[in-house]
This record gives structure tokens, sequence and C-alpha cells, in this order.
């Protein structure tokens, strides 16, 4: 996991064509493309550089790589993007003023000025919102396999969740812990077939289906689960030292003031405008129906070249 120290720390305000919120694979393709095209280009990160794809184990589906690790992947992808002349920095954005042919970043060290704005701000995982679990973050609880995985070696997990990341990440901890139960409300996984067969043909997982987890139990660390089985009503607990909780995202979107879903994800059209002139989104954020890296770079891409169109437009009014 990589960070930038921030060089936005002082009172000058500095003058960008485009500012790409995210360093996730939507935000770093799109700044590999906007700094091939020409545009001075910066990305604000505030906390991994990489977003999601650096808190997971294994891509097996990103074309030309058979098998890559998350971190690696994603820092290959920050190398080209800073290889083609983007700046990396870490700052976080708190708003965007839209000020017509120029757009106002706020950030918590300085503001900005861009001529046009990509969102690329992905999601974040969401939580239970069960009894205990807030307390026990990081004393059991963990959202991230690849992060907080090795502090279980030997010992017994759960992984809530029957997506594609709680199957994946079950598959991962088994690696290095003892058992692995994988807690799921209904009785079948929407995770792809293939990491299906390979969860169920894992020795080290043991699935409790159509069950939810009631509350999750400890003082100073995790002890035990509390679950309960929707079929039959019927409690129990279940002793585990960690539990990871892969139920899904919510977009990191709050701080911009363009049109959205209810569920916050951001409404653009086949060429990622909001409906913000000179304002873009791609990737986890954005409305969409696949949540994919090849998609997100799609997505980035295309950003990239819409926000170079209209900062050439803008310089062409100018002229
Ligand atoms: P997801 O696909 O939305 O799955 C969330 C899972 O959590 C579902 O099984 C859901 O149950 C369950 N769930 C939701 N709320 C719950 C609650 N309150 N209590 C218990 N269970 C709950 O989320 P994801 O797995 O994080 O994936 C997010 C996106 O990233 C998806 O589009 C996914 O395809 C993509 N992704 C792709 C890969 C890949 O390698 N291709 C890897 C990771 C993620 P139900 O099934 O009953 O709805």
């Amino acid at each position: 996991m990589r960070f930038r120290r921030s060089v936005l720390g002082n009172s000058e305000q500095k003058v960008y064509d485009l500012v790409i919120v995210g360093s996730g694979c939507a935000g770093l393709t799109a700044a590999l493309y906007a700094a091939r095209a020409g545009l001075k280009t910066v990305v604000l990160e505030k906390e991994v550089i990489g977003g999601q794809i650096s808190l997971t184990a294994t891509v097996e589906n990103y074309p030309g790589f058979k098998e890559i690790s998350g971190p690696e992947l994603m820092r290959l992808f920050q190398e080209q993007a800073e290889a083609a002349g983007a700046e990396i920095q870490t700052a976080e954005v708190s708003a965007i003023e839209d000020l017509g042919d120029r757009k106002l970043v706020k950030t918590s060290s300085g503001d900005l000025e861009a001529r046009a704005v990509i969102i690329a701000t992905g999601s974040s995982p969401r939580q239970l919102g069960v009894k205990g679990e807030k307390e026990l973050i990081g004393k059991g609880v963990a959202f991230c396999a690849l992060c907080d995985g090795p502090i279980f070696t030997g010992k017994d997990v759960a992984v809530v969740g029957g997506g594609n990341s709680a199957t994946k990440e079950a598959i991962y901890l088994t690696k290095m812990v003892n058992k692995v139960y994988l807690i799921h409300r209904r009785d079948k996984l929407r995770a792809e077939k293939s990491w299906q067969e390979k969860a169920f043909r894992n020795e080290k997982i043991e699935f409790i289906f159509d069950t939810v987890v009631e509350e999750v139990v400890g003082r100073d660390r995790l002890e035990k689960l509390v679950l309960k089985n929707l079929k039959t009503g019927k409690l129990s607990e279940l002793r585990v030292d960690g539990v990871f909780i892969y139920i899904g995202l919510k977009p990191n979107t709050d701080f911009v003031n363009v049109k959205k879903n209810p569920n916050g994800t951001i409404l653009t059209d086949e060429c990622m405008r909001t409906s913000v002139p000179g304002i873009f989104a791609a990737g986890d954020c954005r409305d969409k129906c696949m949540r994919q890296i090849v998609t997100c770079v799609g997505e980035g891409a295309t950003a990239a070249i819409q926000a170079y169109e209209y900062v050439e437009e803008l310089r062409g009014k100018k002229t």
C-alpha cells in the first residue's frame, strides 16, 4: 500500500487542466489518458493509492494477466500514469464548486482550480449495522482480508456475504487461517461460477446459508457471533477470532453536487458526463450494472478523452 506526502499544503492555489478525484483503476487510467493527451493532470487520493483493488488479494480476470495481486496491478497502473506525466497527491476533497468554466476543488490541503474534474472515488465497504460491530472494528471485525488476514493465521474466522468479494476473499483467507465459515443470508451465492466452484472445493470453507449475523460479541476482542437462521428463526453462537464483512459497497460521492441515484451513485451519460458540464465520473462511484476492473478502465479512458475535448473547447473559446 502506497501513500504520498501532500505537496498541496501551501496557501498558493494551484491550477490544473484536470483534477481526478480518486486513484483506483478508473482514476489512474483517466490520469494516463489525460496526461498522454497533454492535460496538466493531478490525481488526488485521500487514502491508499490503487483504491479497492489494492486491498484485493488476487485478480484473475484482468486481460493480459492470468493471475496478479491487486497491489501489484495497481502499482503498474500508478507507474504508467506517472511516467505519462500525471501527478498523484494525497488530499481529501471536501467539495467541488462549479464556477462555470472553472471548478474550485476544495481539499484538506488547500484549494485547487481546474478546468475539468473527473470523479473516480469508487466505493467503500458497507457495514452490517448490528450490535457490537462498530466497537470491535480493528479488534476482530475487519473489511480487508489482504490487510488483516495475517492477524488470524491458524485461527477460525467468518466471512459474511455471498458476492464475488466474500467468496474470493474467503478462499484467500484459507491460505493462512485454520477455518473459514462463510455466512450468507440466502441459500445460493451470487459470486461468479468459477469462484463458487473454487470455494465449494475448498475443504477449509464451511458454508452457513440462510443465516444473518444478529450480534457481534466481545469485550476487548471479538469472541463470538450470534447468528439467526432465517428459515427457522433459530439463534446460535459461532466462536471465531475474526469476522470479515463483504456485503457490498457504498459509493463515495457525498462531497459532489451532481445528479445521483437515491443510493448515491452518480448519473452520467455514455460519455461519462455528469449533470454539471466539466464534471465527469468514472468507475464504481457511477450508476452502472458492471463493477469490474475492465469496466472501470474503459470508463476512466472515456472520461479522460471527454475531459480533454471539453478543455480544448474552453481553450478555443478564449482564443
Ligand atoms: P455484492 O455483489 O453487492 O454482494 C454483496 C453480498 O452481500 C450479497 O451476497 C448480498 O446478499 C449480501 N448482503 C448485502 N447486504 C447484506 C446484509 N445486510 N447482511 C447480510 N448479507 C448482505 O458486493 P461485492 O461482492 O462486494 O461486489 C461489489 C461489486 O464488485 C460487484 O459488482 C462485483 O461483481 C464486483 N467485484 C468483482 C470481482 C471480480 O473478481 N470480478 C471481485 C470483487 C467484486 P444477496 O445475495 O442476498 O443480495
